[in-house]
């Protein structure tokens, strides 16, 4: 008799609690979400009608007027009006911060659309001559010769036309090479006498002196001379890149290669209450030395809160195809059979500065294009796991541009994370014709990557590719090039669905955030956007013109486009 009353006492109990539980997950909500059509990217594909939200984090999900009870007369209502939401979207490769300070510097717009020839560009170098007085830089940014209706490398000659009484520095699309003017050279004391540093190429004419074309580590040779930044441009950066990213229905950036004044402009961003959205820092590590001082340190990936951490450590293994520096084997690229790329690396360093790193704590992320590049990174990576025993590294293989099978199957065997670049195919698909028909078949090859089990994220690497991710769903489903029309490599076209993945839950991944965001479920960060159309059932050519309407980070709105007026 006693225990009968005790069980029925505790199957009470259980009730009470069961009951209690539920009130208590979802009551007061903030915000309450309705009306919509909520894709939550979840493994069941599920989409909901209303959300709830509280303290930043989603309470719960439902139809119709389920969550009413979650709601008081505090709580903040959405109606949707049918429309659809996403989980807010991910991009794990931008050069953010670099790209808002040459905005910030007023350094001049050499890209396309902006310009469409050199003369247009030393028409534009030569306007900004007239206004600067003689010996101040001149400095701009963008350029990108596949665009250029000469089709040719900007020389010192062309720029020396526009000025020859300023130092005048044009850097290119890619970020892997930039063209000096002869004033600036001299500056610079590069003559035919001066060696190529290593992982870089000051190119020659005919009689040998310098074209004015710096690639890669000899970009350096500039850039150590150029005048220095006014002491807050870097935290003034890291407010307008968080309204440039939450305008475009980014949440989560991660801005790689960061040098320490730009960190540093982050954290007092931070501080100062201006980040809109959340920020991986990824430090760039350009030699041992680097390693050693970032292994010394202490802290390590995944220092930081949800608004601002640091992400992995950052190097370069080759250079890129605008520059025509990718690491390949042979054959060489077209029309310059000997030219096999640079490797700004021994193996022997990189390895070293690898293990250093890994060994604090540091998630891996090296930029790799070229075949040969790969293999030398997951040479360096496996001996890393390896000797450290590491159980769930995640190391990851930047842009990874020529992905042939071969290099795919060793990126399987040692669970690397790709952080591929769909927007490529479009923008700059043409510079991957000049690798060769059976390069351009394995270039960014995300269908592969899913169907040989490899985890993709997508960046944008801006300002190589605008920052809106819409541009990289939609061309990642298309895959067509810019300049010729064509689609490039058909075979590895891939569903909306399938794109919105490699910008949400593979993005949360490669950051090891899947616990927090990446799909709508209960207890994830509150982040989603609103976008005025249904991504998942529009015709594939609409994607890249999808507007974002508001854009909430942690249950807060962070953008809205109705009010900014950007939006009809
Ligand atoms: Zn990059």
């Amino acid at each position: 008799m006693k225990i009968r009353v005790e069980i029925a006492e505790l199957v009470l109990l259980v009730i009470l609690c069961v009951t209690s539980a539920v009130a208590q997950t979802c009551s007061d909500a903030d915000l309450l979400v309705r009306n919509g059509r909520i894709v939550t990217m979840d493994e069941a594909k599920r989409v909901a009608g209303s959300m709830v939200v509280r303290d930043g984090r989603i309470l719960a999900l439902g139809e119709g007027d389920a969550l009413a009870g979650c709601a008081s007369s505090r709580t903040q209502l959405l109606d949707l009006q049918g429309r659809t939401v996403l989980p807010g979207l991910i991009d794990v490769h931008t050069h953010a911060i670099e790209w808002v300070k040459s905005i910030l510097r007023g350094e001049i717009d050499t890209g396309y659309p902006a310009v469409h020839s050199i003369s247009e560009i030393t028409h534009a170098v030569a306007h900004r001559a007239a206004t600067v007085p003689q010996g101040q830089w001149i400095v701009g940014s963008g350029w990108d010769d596949s665009k250029l209706a000469e089709r040719r490398y900007i020389i010192r000659q062309d720029l020396d036309t526009a000025s020859t009484g300023h130092p005048v520095y044009l850097k290119h699309v890619s970020g892997h090479m930039g063209v000096a003017n002869s004033a600036a050279l001299k500056l610079a004391n590069i003559t035919k006498d001066t060696a190529d540093p290593q992982g870089g190429v000051i190119e020659r004419d005919a009689s040998g002196e310098p074209t004015g074309i710096l690639k890669d580590t000899a970009m350096g040779l500039i850039a150590g001379i150029l005048p220095g930044d006014p002491p807050d441009i870097d935290v003034r950066a890291a407010q307008l890149v968080s309204e440039k990213a939450a305008e475009v229905g980014l949440t989560t950036i991660h801005d790689i290669f960061l040098s320490p004044d730009e960190m540093g402009g982050y954290q007092e961003a931070h501080r100062r209450g201006w980040l809109k959205v959340r920020v991986q820092m990824s430090p760039k590590i350009g030699s041992v030395a680097d390693a050693e001082k970032l292994a010394q340190m202490g802290v390590h990936t995944g220092f930081g809160d949800d608004v601002l951490k640091f992400g992995a450590a950052k190097m370069f293994a080759d250079g890129g195809m605008g520059a025509r520096t990718v690491a390949i084997y042979p054959p060489g690229v077209i029309g310059e059979p000997g030219n096999l790329g640079v490797l700004r690396w021994t193996p022997a360093d990189m390895q070293k500065a690898h293990l250093l790193a890994a060994r604090a704590g540091w998630q891996l992320e090296t930029h790799a294009i070229g075949d040969r590049a790969i293999d030398e990174v997951l040479d360096s990576y496996a001996v890393v796991i390896k000797q450290l025993g590491l159980k769930d590294a995640r190391f990851r293989i930047v842009h990874a541009g020529i992905s042939t099978p071969a290099v795919q199957k060793r990126m399987r065997e040692l669970n690397v994370v790709i952080d591929g670049n769909p927007p490529f195919v479009y923008w700059i698909g043409c510079w991957f014709q000049k690798y060769g028909p059976e390069r351009v078949r394995w270039s960014y090859p995300a269908k592969s990557y899913i169907e040989n089990g490899i985890i993709e994220a997508a960046g944008s690497d801006v300002a190589v590719t605008p920052i809106s991710p819409w541009w990289g769903i939609w061309a990642a489903v298309v895959r067509r090039d810019l300049q010729s029309g064509q689609i490039l490599a058909p075979e590895e076209r891939i569903s909306v669905e399938q794109a919105l993945t490699l910008y949400t839950r593979n993005g949360a991944y490669a950051g090891f955030e899947e616990d927090r965001k990446g799909v709508l479920d209960p207890g994830k960060l509150a982040d989603f956007i609103v976008v005025d159309r249904d991504v998942l059932t529009v015709p594939a050519e609409e994607l890249k013109d999808v507007k974002v309407m508001q854009t909430f980070v942690g249950g807060r709105s962070v953008y809205d486009g109705l009010s900014a007026g950007h939006v009809q």
